[in-house]
């Protein structure tokens, strides 16, 4: 039998509860649906709970490690991203986090690349049309038309899993694509991408031959049609190129008039006010926004002016949202099992209790020899 652990989750994440409830722990879920205030987190882990299940609406920092300093064994964040938690904070009182990396990389490209779709073609202010009773008549060029995104070139900011995936879907639609990322890149992916590209021009699945390489930022920005982020959210000094603020009025400037922007990675990568100014001086065409600054969006945020509407999509923090990604309790397919199969492998001293050989534990440097 298991020993008794004591956990707390800051959410509900389903079914998979019960997988820990069976192996005899003692689970207490935080049971409404906002995020629990951080002095309640504080008093739990205080109270000398094992492991904290947390999510990208809650602040973990010192404030919290030092509250669990001699009982807290185990952070499993329910998220790819985990800008939420202090990483150096974590190191110092020795705590690790795990996170759900993999299993919601496609749910979220394909989100990305779904919103890029919606707002080139418009699909907004088109079902607008005819729910309000303004289709008056079919016209070759009236009263719009959207872009196609098939054989356009896109950028793709951040080549990492979900950037990557990002990639493989737009290659299904013969676009051009250019790839950024100033930490990796993956070269191996590109060549793969492009012999697709070759064999669907060879065999006449494609009339262009599309293409794909790495460029650098400028570059990228300047001849794209559409720019996708997929980078997580790094502040100043704690990557040698942070993104905070990555997308601001000068970086904005640099992209077509004509392109269309898609974020589904962390708010902050886009300066809001920025944006909000490029599309209303149509520096840029269109916005399609999943993650915002502050989050839920402000009433008073410069991205609801309703001058930009038709050009700016803005949606819930939801990209990964779909049913199997993340609700699932198979740590091979959903966040909710991957997060407590994380908990799991701390708590149980799972590979032979070595941190460092634990898949899903992110902040590995603070246990190596
Ligand atoms: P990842 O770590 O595999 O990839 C991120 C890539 O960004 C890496 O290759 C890294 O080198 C690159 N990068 C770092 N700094 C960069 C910079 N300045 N410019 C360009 N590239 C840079 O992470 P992932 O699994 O692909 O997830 C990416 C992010 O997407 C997560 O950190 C998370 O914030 C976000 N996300 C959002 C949702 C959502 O619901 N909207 C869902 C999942 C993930």
């Amino acid at each position: 039998m298991t020993k008794k652990f004591r956990v707390f989750a800051t959410c509900d994440i389903g079914e998979a509860i019960d997988l820990l409830l069976k192996r005899g722990y003692e689970v207490e879920v935080y049971p409404h649906p906002q995020a629990p205030p951080k002095a309640l987190v504080v008093q739990k882990v205080a109270s000398g709970i094992d492991g904290l299940i947390t999510t990208l609406r809650d602040p973990i920092d010192a404030e919290v490690f030092e509250a669990g300093k001699r009982t807290l064994k185990a952070v499993a964040q329910y998220a790819v991203g985990f800008d939420n938690i202090n990483r150096a904070d974590a190191n110092r009182y020795k705590i690790p986090f795990t996170h759900t990396a993999d299993v919601l990389t496609e749910a979220t490209a394909e989100f990305a690349f779904l919103m890029m779709g919606a707002l080139a073609r418009k699909m907004w202010s088109a079902e607008h049309l005819t729910r309000d009773l303004k289709w008056g008549f079919w016209h070759p060029y009236l009263p719009f038309l959207g872009d196609e995104v098939t054989g356009k070139t896109v950028a793709v900011i951040g080549t990492g899993r979900i950037g990557l995936a990002f990639i493989k879907k737009c290659a299904g639609f013969d676009m051009n694509i250019l790839c950024y990322d100033p930490a990796y890149e993956n070269q191996a992916y590109v060549r793969a991408i492009q012999e697709i590209n070759d064999l669907r021009h060879a065999r006449g699945m494609a009339v262009e031959k599309a293409w794909i390489r790495y460029v650098g930022f400028e570059e990228a920005l300047r001849n794209a049609d559409f720019v996708s982020i997929h980078v997580p959210l790094l502040r100043k000094g704690e990557s040698a190129t942070p993104t905070y603020h990555l997308f601001n009025e000068q970086t904005l400037k640099l992209m077509k008039r004509s392109a269309h922007l898609v974020n589904t990675s962390r708010g902050p990568v886009v300066d809001e006010a920025a944006l909000a100014k490029a599309l209303r001086e149509n520096w840029i065409a269109g916005a399609a926004l999943d993650v915002y600054e502050k989050e839920p969006l402000p009433e008073d945020s410069p991205l609801r002016d309703p001058a930009i509407e038709d050009r700016c999509r803005l949606m819930p923090h939801y990209a990964s949202a779909a049913r199997i990604t993340r609700l699932s309790t198979d740590p091979e397919k959903g966040m909710a099992g991957r997060c407590v199969q994380g908990l799991i492998d701390l708590l149980e001293g799972n590979y032979g209790g070595d941190v460092t050989k634990m898949p899903y534990v992110v902040n590995k440097e603070a246990f190596g020899k």
